[in-house]
């Protein structure tokens, strides 16, 4: 399963956290609604589950927000958010 994607911009603060979206496989019943809900068309069916094309993903969370399933969450890609933290404290140390 791929679990990365483009970037989000959610601000915290004056920091941008970076966001993907995952699909819980078992959860999935194939329904089609995440699929007839993305503005850029980015999620297909296969093997029975719905994956989302992650480099086509823009996230704006439609995709999470209809899922009667809870298939869908929003995950955090934490290596970035220490990353830009690091950056945020060196520039304030200067
Ligand atoms: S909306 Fe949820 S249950 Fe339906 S296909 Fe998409 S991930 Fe699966
Ligand atoms: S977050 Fe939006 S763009 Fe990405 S797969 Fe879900 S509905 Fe499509």
């Amino acid at each position: 399963m791929n679990l990365f994607s483009s970037e989000v911009p959610l601000r915290k603060g004056g920091i941008i956290v970076h966001i993907f979206i995952q699909t819980i496989k078992d959860r999935c019943h194939e329904c089609y609604a995440c699929v007839r809900n993305c503005p850029v068309k980015t999620v297909k069916v296969e093997d029975g589950q719905a994956e989302i094309i992650q480099e086509r993903c823009i996230e704006c969370t439609n995709c999470v927000n209809i899922c009667s399933q809870g298939a869908k969450e929003i995950k955090i890609h934490l290596d970035k958010v220490r990353s830009l933290l690091k950056e945020e404290y060196s520039a304030l140390a200067r």
